[in-house]
């Protein structure tokens, strides 16, 4: 392949995938059909607990951020694992549907799962939409403006004196002189070609 990089031409959103018992950040998400009911898609690492939570609850609901969204939102959903920390504790939810969405956000989309393809590292969800709020109209943050203004609004701080590698999706640092070849990041998933050297 001579650069995988075009896909990131590919324009995605930044979105808060709840369902019960959990969620994370996701940028895979399309409007696949119209109507009154379109359908909706949004892929999940499978290695992500809310996968996991997915293939046992029939509903999800995608938060919409804007580009001034609280960052505790995106750092929390984004960063962290269920399996570790209560996501839920420190960020202000309200359920609908039965379906803890996030209160801070442009809106919401709850819907209903009715299919599902597996594939080697993703599980593409596709849900009917049976509920959903605009509570702001605007700017919505892009994964292109996340990734141009990341470093700001995730405030990413390396130790000085140390080689460190920064993980350009989720600001995850490794220090070390070089990566290993088959590292993932321990956030995100991402390979070793999405990080990025900063000497300091
Ligand atoms: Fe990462």
């Amino acid at each position: 392949m001579k650069n995988k990089k075009i896909t990131r031409k590919i324009s995605q959103g930044v979105y808060v995938l709840t369902t019960a018992g959990g969620g994370c950040v996701v940028d895979a998400v399309s409007q696949i059909s119209a109507g009154d009911n379109p359908l909706i898609s949004v892929a999940v690492m499978k290695k992500n607990y809310t996968s996991e939570l997915l293939h046992k609850n029939d509903k999800f609901a995608l938060s919409v951020m804007g580009i001034e969204a609280n960052m505790e939102i995106i750092k929390t959903f984004g960063m962290n694992s269920m399996r570790d920390i209560n996501k839920f504790e420190n960020i202000q939810m309200i359920e609908i549907e039965g379906v803890p969405v996030i209160e801070e956000s442009l809106g919401y989309m709850v819907c209903e799962i009715i299919d599902k393809i597996e594939n080697e590292t993703h599980t593409l969800f596709i849900g009917k939409l049976i509920e959903a709020d605009l509570y702001e109209d605007s700017e919505v943050m892009t994964y292109a403006y996340y990734q141009e203004h990341k470093d700001e609004l995730l405030k990413v701080t390396t130790e000085e004196g140390k080689t460190a590698w920064v993980c350009t999706v989720c600001g995850y640092v490794y220090y070390g002189e070089e990566l290993p070849d088959d590292f993932k990041c321990p956030l995100c998933g991402v390979g070793k070609d999405l990080f990025e050297l900063k000497n300091n």
